[in-house]
């Protein structure tokens, strides 16, 4: 077998066979596909794609180059979550406590932030102490006491998808489809859960923009994972406004805890509530509207609040940030306001620019190794629908001293647009579920 063969077939628009993808990738991970060789495949799959048979192979093959977390001695259901990224997305951090204090197990492995979105392990290190890094044996410990356990993925998950990705982000070859499904999916998949959550994101702050783009990521994923065997389930939403309305580390984990305590912002705690309640009924434990019931229920008596408690003090972090969140969390004093240039209603927002903003002022990586500020972000005051007059605040920053302030401020107001006509289109906040 040769590689130019195989890209060559692919630059044909022919189908692969798993064989050739195996040789692809494994002989790019040990050096013997040259960088050049698997950038050109790449190119050839965004434009000739991958079925949905090579797309599973391709997940099985990166899959297959590193570890698998075997979850088999964890009693109960197994469940696990991915978001494709947004702004303002801490849903981890309310729905791994919710579905635990239902009797479902979460072993969770998440990432950090990249570009305009958001990762759950930079939020959660916003909190003193928290460990995200756990000896295998001491993650599943925290799951198997407390039912929930969140870490960083760990270095040898699905290798061979961090050096694909690393040249796809060179090569403009991220945005297909086929890959993007095979990349996430080989990581859910080396991790033994039962069943997943996908929360595959659409609009202007998230990385897929089309809804029937997002459609046909959802289906690609969930068939990727039941030919796998997992209970795989894909709900599309929104991301055309930020979620919730804190956007940056600390504020977001401040903001979870609001939501954890049954005071939380509607779309968000609606979001959470929607999620749970799926990963529920496919878990066989309830119907979907028992589900919403019970799971109201445990935010407002707290029991999901205990179990992010206990969650954070079997990883090191300090408890009291439950109970008195604005005086643990690195919250910056520093806050300034944006305020709306004209009068009317909020008829669009450019989620994504809200997101490089609050990159801007620190809290996001350009790149992957810059270091972060928990401390800085955004709480977004209008949103879309909302009526402004000139003057009015639409966003508070939280600055520090490194923080480009003039650079966030213009993306801020790029990132509204403001109508006379108070007729506007709301975006949904779940266009659909796929099974
Ligand atoms: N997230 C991933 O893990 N991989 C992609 O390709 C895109 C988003």
């Amino acid at each position: 077998m040769r590689a130019y063969d195989i890209i060559l077939k692919k630059r044909n628009g022919e189908k692969l066979r798993e064989e050739e993808l195996r040789f692809m990738v494994e002989g790019f991970l040990k050096g013997e596909v040259a960088d050049y060789q698997m950038s050109a495949f790449l190119m050839a799959v965004f434009f000739r794609h991958l079925d949905e048979e090579e797309a599973f192979s391709l997940t099985k093959v990166m899959m297959e180059s590193g570890d698998k977390i075997d979850l088999s001695d964890v009693n109960g259901f197994k469940i696990d979550k991915h978001s494709s990224g947004g702004v303002g997305d801490k849903t981890t951090l309310v729905f791994a406590p919710l579905v635990s204090a239902c009797g479902l197990k979460i072993a969770k492995m998440s990432g950090r932030s990249l570009g305009h979105t958001g990762g759950t392990i930079d939020k959660l290190e916003s909190i003193p102490g928290f460990r995200t890094t756990l000896e295998l044996n001491e993650f599943k410990d925290v799951v198997k006491e407390y039912g929930l356990a969140i870490v960083g993925q760990t270095a040898n998950l699905a290798p061979a998808d961090k050096k694909i990705y690393a040249l796809r982000d060179a090569t403009a070859t991220v945005d297909e489809i086929s890959l993007i499904a095979s990349s996430i999916m080989s990581k859910k998949l080396a991790v033994g859960s039962d069943g997943l959550i996908l929360d595959v994101k659409v609009g202007s702050g998230a990385f897929i923009k089309d809804l029937n783009d997002a459609e046909k990521l959802a289906k690609f994923m969930v068939e990727i994972g039941k030919k796998h065997g997992k209970k795989v389930r894909a709900i599309i939403t929104d991301m055309n406004q930020p979620l919730g309305r804190m956007v940056g580390n600390s504020l977001e984990v401040l903001e979870a805890i609001e939501t954890l305590k049954d005071s939380g912002p509607e779309d968000f705690t609606k979001l959470c509530v929607e999620l749970s309640a799926h990963a529920l009924e496919m878990a066989g434990m309830y119907s979907l509207e028992d589900a919403k019931k019970i799971l109201h229920e445990k935010l407002r008596n707290g029991e999901a609040l205990e179990r992010f408690r206990k969650m954070v003090s079997a990883q090191g972090g300090d408890p009291r940030v439950v109970d008195e969140p604005t005086r643990i969390l690195p919250i910056s004093n520093e806050k300034l306001e944006v305020k709306a240039g004209k009068s009317g209603y909020i008829s669009k927002m450019d989620t994504e620019k809200i997101g490089l903003a609050v990159m801007l002022l620190g809290a996001g990586r350009k790149r992957k190794d810059d270091t972060i500020d928990h401390g800085v972000g955004l709480e977004v005051l209008r949103k879309t629908g909302d009526r402004v007059e000139k003057g009015d605040s639409l966003v508070r920053m939280y600055v520090s001293e490194k923080s480009d302030i003039d650079g966030a401020k213009k993306l801020i107001l790029e990132a509204y647009e403001i109508s006379e006509d108070s007729n506007v289109e709301m975006p949904p906040l779940i266009y659909k579920v796929i099974r």
